[in-house]
């Protein structure tokens, strides 16, 4: 009758077995504890709109128990007596939605010419502020910080989202001040056996790494029982499935796979792929084809729209721009201006694209999962870029409960955590993002996050905003 009890044995269970069952936080340090808003034994949340992140309809009036970081029970209110001695929380007229789960973060951004600042003390609160409580940087030019960070935040030391930390950028010949360049297949061997014994859980291959050096990385990575992604350019997205790469990155926007004159190895410039993408047929059969092949050898695609959207011309400012050093904002204000009076922005026809491209990959059968970048000419904000996305999921022609299972649920199975998170059931640990409205009818509502829990602990993203509002740039 009553779901209480069903829900007794868990609660006893967990008293019981608590290195089992529990999800419970680390001890958090004095700055850490200045972010948090709930923390106790048992909480219990009332008369709240479930979103799990499954995709199923939004569930009304539920109550929801959180013993010690773990979802100990969900229920219809008035199925369930609250545990006593809980502390309880009226959630009337909010939502919950899993924690967000995004796949291309980064801990750095472009600061100024040739130059990537390494921002990851203030990047780190911006995504949990956000409602990220999962993310894989995908790619490094900080060198450490990623898994330096990684590891703080799992002691408790820092505020910040669990983090899956890539290590540098496996590339060819390249220009960028801050990245290395690859001599071989041997020495990719190399540096991936290197940052991985330094704590490295992830790696990227970048636009310029050619055959022979991606076989030998993917080889060495998957020997590690680990993932590898690309943003490619200098092999075809069809040349690296077959390679065996797990993950490519910005939907299909940086595939060179249908430049005519594409010679092996060579990236024909991001452009070059760009302009044959923008003039791509989603219904016909060289997309299919390839739309095929990466669904038969299981490559997940990342959607990145937010670092798109600011090469767009026409397109809204984008959300956050206040957190950032005055300079900052006002250089990323100039690019605004400049991008708004192209007349020639080949984005004009991409954006659209991608919208069209990814729907299709994902209608296809293909796994889409779902990432910000904050790099580009700047403008994508942490936190702020992550709820951005799930909008331009939308926008994409995604329903709002797709849009957020591609940002939570489908993110945590690639990442091999969906046993734990990635989307609100009893036994997953208690990452959830409070929303004072309804996105599963009206999307921008992801914007109004009021508490976000990590492991059943909430946090105020008003108090971690505030806390590197107007300095991000700095650190
Ligand atoms: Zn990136």
């Amino acid at each position: 009758m009553s779901v209480f009890r069903r829900v007794r044995p868990v609660l006893v269970l967990a008293a019981l077995v608590p290195a089992v069952m529990s999800a419970q936080a680390p001890q958090f340090s004095d700055a850490v504890r200045a972010f948090i808003r709930v923390q106790a034994p048992v909480v219990v949340l009332t008369d709240v709109r479930v979103i799990d992140g499954t995709g199923a309809p939004a569930r009304p009036n539920q109550t929801l128990v959180i013993r010690d970081g773990v979802i100990a029970a969900i229920a219809d209110a008035g199925r369930m007596t609250p545990p006593d001695g809980a502390t309880t929380i009226d959630l009337a007229g909010r939502s919950v939605m899993p924690g967000m789960v995004m796949v291309h973060e980064h801990l750095y951004y472009p600061t100024g010419p040739g130059v990537y600042g390494q921002l990851g003390e203030s990047f780190i609160r911006l995504y949990l502020a956000g409602g990220v409580t999962t993310m894989r940087t995908g790619g490094n030019v900080n060198g450490f910080m990623d898994m330096k960070l990684k590891r703080l935040i799992e002691a408790g030391q820092k505020a910040g989202p669990a983090i899956d930390a890539t290590a540098p950028y496996l590339n060819g010949p390249n220009t960028f001040d801050q990245m290395r360049e690859l001599e071989g297949p041997a020495d990719a061997r190399r540096q991936v056996a290197y940052w991985a014994d330094e704590g490295a859980t992830s790696f990227k291959a970048y636009m310029q790494i050619r055959r022979d050096e991606l076989a030998a990385a993917i080889e060495e990575v998957h020997k590690r029982g680990m993932k590898i992604t690309g943003h490619l350019c200098s092999v075809t997205y069809a040349e690296a499935a077959d390679l065996g790469i797990d993950n490519l990155e910005h939907g299909f926007l940086a595939s060179t796979d249908f430049v005519p004159d594409k010679q092996p190895d060579v990236c024909p410039g991001q452009q070059g792929g760009q302009r044959t993408i923008a003039a791509l047929d989603e219904n016909g059969a060289p997309f299919k084809a390839l739309v095929k092949k990466l669904v038969d050898k299981k490559v997940a695609l990342t959607s990145t729209l937010t670092v798109f959207e600011t090469f767009t011309p026409g397109r809204p400012m984008p959300p956050g721009l206040d957190v950032l050093l005055p300079q900052l904002k006002e250089q990323f204000e100039q690019n605004y201006k400049r991008t708004a009076q192209s007349t020639q922005s080949i984005y004009t026809t991409l954006l659209p694209k991608a919208f069209a491209l990814e729907r299709a990959f994902a209608k296809a059968g293909g796994v889409l999962i779902a990432g910000t970048d904050p790099t580009g000419g700047g403008g994508v904000i942490p936190g702020y870029s992550n709820q951005r996305q799930i909008e331009l999921l939308v926008e994409a022609g995604f329903p709002p409960l797709e849009a957020i299972r591609i940002s939570t649920l489908n993110g945590a199975t690639y990442l091999g955590r969906e046993a734990r998170v990635g989307s609100i059931a009893a036994g997953k640990q208690a990452d959830l993002v409070v929303i004072d409205g309804d996105p599963s009818k009206t999307i921008a509502d992801v914007r109004k996050v009021e508490t976000v829990f990590k492991r059943g602990v909430g946090f105020d993203p008003a108090k971690l905003i505030a806390s590197v509002s107007g300095k991000v740039g700095l650190w």
